[in-house]
């Protein structure tokens, strides 16, 4: 019996031939058959302005008219003021595969006089879609989880054949973070071959000076030559120079292909020497499908979960620390004490100033009452004065006294 010590050491590997056929090598059909019995979902976005070929090159690229004809904003147009979402869904076949195809659109970004906030819509609808996922994960039940989070975002960058502008550098950086970003030159039958070349250029040092991470085939060890090669002619492509068409014309040599016929000669979609369609195709449908739904778990949807945890989780650690702490509780209940006090402390305060102003009032208004009182008998005294003088100066001169009124009659004086 090994000891727990023991068991959780890693056990050396005996590399061994069986004699016989045990069976176990056939897992992978195991994982195959199961695979498409459940079939697989498929979450794309795209992003850019209104008539850049979106819709289009969706058709193009899953050979189905997902999107019927659309009609592009003429200028002065009410576009409505924000940017829309709009998810359509098809399933589609090939081979007995089944596969669900979501095309997450985002009409109005970039058709606004004001585009400055574009992005932030978009973000939002991304993360609703890691929020929806998070909620699935933490149910009991999460036998069947439902990924609706987006896989892949087709950037389609305006071929001006000079920058990236403004609004596609706050795109990316705002998305590279949330979304496997995948950058295309639309329309590049609008550019000659050489302003191909020189517009990508531009493109990847302005994506490189802003610190953007687009997505790239990743290069793993023990991958053998035909896929590293492929994956480094994908690599070499980005970002991609698209031409979408849903119609076939006529090619030099007489085909019917998929392709825009212009009076100096057509070009086809499907033909690797006139764009880049078909690696575009090739990495987000042939080869890397898997690649990018898995990097949106394991590292997008991963970051975001992380982040959005710890978070949350923070705010419930300083409950239970207080909750749990009684020195943290007691300081607490002190503090409320205090602020108690102060408050009742404020309030006796304000009552006595009160009662002071009212005392002052009522010394004052005795105070004037007592003044005037004094002033009355002062001049009541200073009357008698004057009259007891007047008399004396008529005694003194022999003058009769004039008898005040009612006085004669006292006096026997007059008639
Ligand atoms: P969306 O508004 O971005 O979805 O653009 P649409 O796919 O509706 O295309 C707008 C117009 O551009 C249509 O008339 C398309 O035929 C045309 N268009 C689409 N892709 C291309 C392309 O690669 N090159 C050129 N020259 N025109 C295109």
């Amino acid at each position: 019996i090994q000891s727990q010590s023991q068991s959780q050491a890693q056990a050396p590997v005996i590399r061994k031939k069986l004699a016989s056929w045990v069976g176990f090598s056939n897992l992978p059909n195991q994982v195959h058959r199961r695979a498409m019995r459940r079939g697989f979902h498929f979450v794309t976005m795209v992003v850019g302005e209104s008539g850049l070929g979106k819709s289009t090159l969706i058709n193009t690229l899953f050979e189905t008219k997902l999107y019927g004809p659309k009609s592009v904003p003429q200028p002065g147009q009410d576009r409505g003021k924000t940017v829309q979402i709009e998810s359509t869904s098809a399933e589609i076949e090939e081979n007995g595969v089944r596969l669900k195809l979501t095309v997450v659109d985002t009409p109005g970004f970039g058709d606004f006089v004001n585009n400055d906030e574009s992005w932030k819509p978009i973000v939002d609808n991304i993360e609703a879609r890691f929020d929806a996922y998070l909620e699935q994960e933490n149910r009991v039940n999460r036998s069947k989880l439902v990924d609706n989070r987006v896989h892949a975002c087709i950037y389609f960058i305006q071929p001006t054949g000079h920058a990236l502008k403004p609004i596609d550098v706050e795109f990316m950086r705002r998305l590279h973070t949330k979304v496997n970003l995948i950058p295309v030159i639309a329309k590049s039958d609008t550019l000659t071959e050489e302003e191909v070349v020189l517009f990508k250029q531009r493109i990847l040092a302005d994506i490189a000076h802003h610190g953007i991470q687009i997505f790239q085939p990743p290069q793993y060890e023990n991958e053998d030559e035909e896929t590293i090669q492929e994956n480094e002619e994908i690599i070499s492509k980005v970002p991609f120079a698209v031409v979408g068409s849903d119609s076939l014309v006529n090619s030099q040599d007489g085909r019917q292909v998929r392709g825009r016929a212009y009076p100096w000669g057509t070009i086809e979609v499907d033909n690797e020497a006139h764009c880049d369609f078909v690696k575009l195709r090739q990495m987000l449908v042939r080869t890397h499908m898997e690649e990018l739904r898995e990097h949106t778990n394991e590292i997008l949807y991963e970051n975001y979960r992380t982040e959005k945890l710890r978070a949350m989780g923070v705010m419930q650690d300083e409950t239970v620390f207080k909750e749990t702490n009684p020195a943290v509780k007691q300081a607490e209940e002190r503090a409320m004490h205090e602020a108690k006090l102060a408050k009742m402390e404020a309030e006796m305060k304000m009552v006595f100033q009160q009662k002071v102003q009212e005392k002052e009032q009522k010394l004052k208004q005795s105070e004037e009452e007592l003044y005037s009182r004094h002033r009355e008998m002062k001049e009541a005294l200073e009357k008698q004065r004057l009259e007891l003088e007047d008399k004396k100066r008529r005694i003194e001169s022999g003058r009769p006294l004039t008898p005040e009124k009612g006085t004669k009659k006292r006096f026997g004086i007059g008639k």
